[in-house]
């Protein structure tokens, strides 16, 4: 029987990036992809990063939010956000259990960059962007650059993912995530749609932004459609779409679904998510209006 891989628990990022610089070591966050699959390819020593300082938190930091590389859907499920966060909040509502919840990472989700990660969507229409560290230098990487296909991101051996920083300029308006999947709970998406939405005070659409997954690739935002229904009224959003704006998605048949049954099902959902997005600013807007 092969020995177990040794297991490295640094006290600070700093002890944890000199890790990373000194040789190959794999990543270990809440380990719910990790343990699945990638544990048993793990030869090398192994760098747990889950309980570091510093890294658990969702900090205001004036004019952006920083979810640090350690935080877990539960610790994002109990922080007080903005409505903009919904869809996030929604989309981990939906990640496997709560049992998995309490231990999987925003961050694992994404740099484990499956096509349907269902946090990748939802922190697309944040317009996210992934603060990544070694020991020579801290950058930033907008998260459509940061994950460049399946399993591909953008990150050297040396490096790690720090924190996933929001702009306060995208988080405003109100959110709203949706999965299709074979079955209610406990499912992998067949699609997933992440909608954001700012809308006067007459419903017109000010600003929007849609993306969709398990579709492509990479999770992707719908650019064309996001520009066509800017002006118009909420609720004629169902039938501005035109047959290119879903050209950005290339569904794949496989034993979920079919690629035009995935692309059915983005178009369906798209429209659903616009009008629940409006019906969560009416409610909100009339909580506010009874304070
Ligand atoms: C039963 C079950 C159900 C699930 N359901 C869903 C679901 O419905 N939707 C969904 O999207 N996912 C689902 N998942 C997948 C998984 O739970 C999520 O992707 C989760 O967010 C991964 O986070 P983690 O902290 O566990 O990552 P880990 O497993 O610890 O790591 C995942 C990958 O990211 C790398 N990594 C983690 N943190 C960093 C970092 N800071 N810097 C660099 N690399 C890093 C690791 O090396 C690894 O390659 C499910 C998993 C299970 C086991």
């Amino acid at each position: 029987m092969a020995a177990a891989p040794k297991l490295i628990r640094p006290a600070s990022l700093d002890a944890a990036l000199r890790a990373r610089a000194k040789g190959p070591v794999a990543v270990l966050a809440g380990g719910t992809d990790f343990f699945p699959m990638q544990m048993d390819l793990a030869t090398g020593p192994v760098l747990d990063i889950s309980r570091l300082p510093g890294l658990g938190e969702i900090a205001d930091q004036g004019d952006h939010w920083r979810i640090g590389a350690a935080l877990t859907w539960a610790g994002l499920a109990k922080a007080e956000l903005p409505p903009a966060f919904d869809g996030l909040k929604s989309a981990g509502a939906e990640i496997g259990s709560v049992q998995i919840q309490n231990s999987a990472t925003l961050v694992g989700n994404i740099c484990n960059a499956s096509p349907a990660a269902d946090g990748v969507p939802a922190l697309l229409v944040l317009e996210a962007e992934i603060e990544v560290a070694s020991t020579a230098r801290t950058r930033l990487v907008p998260l459509e650059a940061f994950i460049s296909g399946v399993r591909k991101i953008a990150l050297a051996p040396d490096e790690l993912v720090t924190a996933i920083v929001i702009p306060k300029a995208a988080s405003i308006g109100h959110s709203v995530f949706q999965k299709i999947g074979s079955r209610r709970y406990l499912v992998i998406s067949i699609a997933s749609v992440a909608v954001r939405l700012v809308l006067k005070d007459s419903g017109e659409i000010q600003v929007v932004r849609i993306a969709v997954g398990s579709c492509s690739p990479v999770a992707c935002r719908l650019r064309d459609l996001e520009e066509a229904l800017i002006g118009h009224h909420i609720s004629q959003a169902r039938d501005i779409i035109r047959a290119g704006d879903f050209t950005p998605l290339s569904p794949i048949s496989d034993l979920r679904a079919t690629a035009s049954y995935r692309l059915e099902v983005a178009r369906e959902i798209w429209s659903r998510a616009g009008f629940m997005c409006e019906g969560r600013r009416r409610s909100w807007l009339s909580a506010r209006s009874l304070r």
